[in-house]
């Protein structure tokens, strides 16, 4: 199928683009690298009146080292986090996610905004963002504001976002400790989504972890944060997590924890089978 006419606008400034937004309503849809939106046009389950591209804002580009604090522009794409020096040095576990997503020609066009906003469960974005506790700057009519990450992706396909809003960039601060960075996932074909990923993220302060973010995608409606995990991390060793016992106890931890769901292809179950089988070897691999 083809896409529906529909009207073109390529903006050149954040403030082009609020202006289109409010002159238009809910008949503009933003596009950025058009990865997701265009397939989704094609098969008419959106049928915009005008597309306002946001390709020639060069505010929304980049990505940026400032006071400890790194900045990616929203329309930063996937391929450009990848050879980021600056990503490689502090956000190793970016690096390591690009080339679980699509292939080379999607992660060339594909952007960090784009896929953080279209906020599909099985994106490795959302979940690196909630495992790297982000920030993600919006931009409105009534200027910029915050939210934390764990507070944007709110349901399947749904954000924090609000009418005649945009993702501007996403900030991340950098931590003063030593941090252990593992990054997984399971595929049916290399560049499918993942049928179940993992995401962890340890802080250690002398040895001891100070801070822990284990996060699963593709296995609810949202990446999901393994508290309880988390809380079995809190002020352990890498020592302690090599243990057999340290191990066991902390996947049968995660099973009972995530609450999954199917989808199309993929049983509940067997996501749940994964989440303890990822989780162990994000354990062993950590330790090894
Ligand atoms: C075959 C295929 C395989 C793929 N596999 C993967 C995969 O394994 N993992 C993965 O994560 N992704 C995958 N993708 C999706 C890809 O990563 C997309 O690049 C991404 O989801 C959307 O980014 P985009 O820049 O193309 O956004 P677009 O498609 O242009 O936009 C997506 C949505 O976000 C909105 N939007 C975009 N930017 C902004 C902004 N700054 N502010 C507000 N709203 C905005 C648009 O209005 C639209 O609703 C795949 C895509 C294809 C076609």
């Amino acid at each position: 199928m083809k896409a529906a006419a529909f009207n073109y606008q390529k903006a050149s400034s954040v403030d082009e683009v609020l202006n289109l937004l409010i002159k238009n309503g809910d008949n503009a849809k933003l596009i950025a690298g058009g990865q997701s939106l265009l397939p989704s046009l094609n098969m008419r389950l959106s049928n915009p009146e005008i597309l306002i591209d946001l390709q020639g804002v060069e505010e929304l580009k980049g990505i940026t080292e400032h006071n400890g604090v790194i900045r990616i522009g929203a329309m930063t794409t996937h391929t450009e986090i990848q050879d980021s020096d600056i990503i490689q040095k502090h956000l190793p576990i970016l690096h390591q996610a690009v080339p679980h997503i699509a292939h080379r020609a999607i992660r060339n066009l594909g952007t960090w905004g784009g896929s953080c906003v279209y906020a599909d469960p099985a994106a490795e974005w959302p979940a690196c963002a909630l495992a790297l506790d982000a920030v993600m700057v919006i931009a409105g009519s009534n200027g910029q504001r915050r939210v934390a990450a764990k507070d944007f992706f709110l349901d399947l396909y749904t954000t924090a976002l609000q009418e005649n809003e945009l993702l501007v960039a996403t900030e991340f601060t950098l931590s003063k400790y030593t941090s252990v960075d593992y990054f997984d996932e399971l595929s049916r074909r290399h560049g499918d989504y993942a049928v179940t990923g993992i995401v962890c993220h340890l802080e250690l302060d002398q040895g001891i972890i100070a801070k822990s973010r284990v996060v699963y995608f593709s296995v609810a409606s949202t990446p999901v944060l393994a508290e309880g995990v988390q809380a079995l991390l809190q002020s352990k060793t890498l020592q302690d997590l090599s243990q057999t016992t340290f191990i066991e106890q902390a996947r049968e931890m995660a099973k009972s924890e995530i609450m999954t769901l199917s989808d199309l292809t993929n049983s509940a179950h067997m996501k749940k089978h994964l989440v303890g089988v990822l989780l162990e070897r994000a354990l062993q691999h950590i330790t090894a």
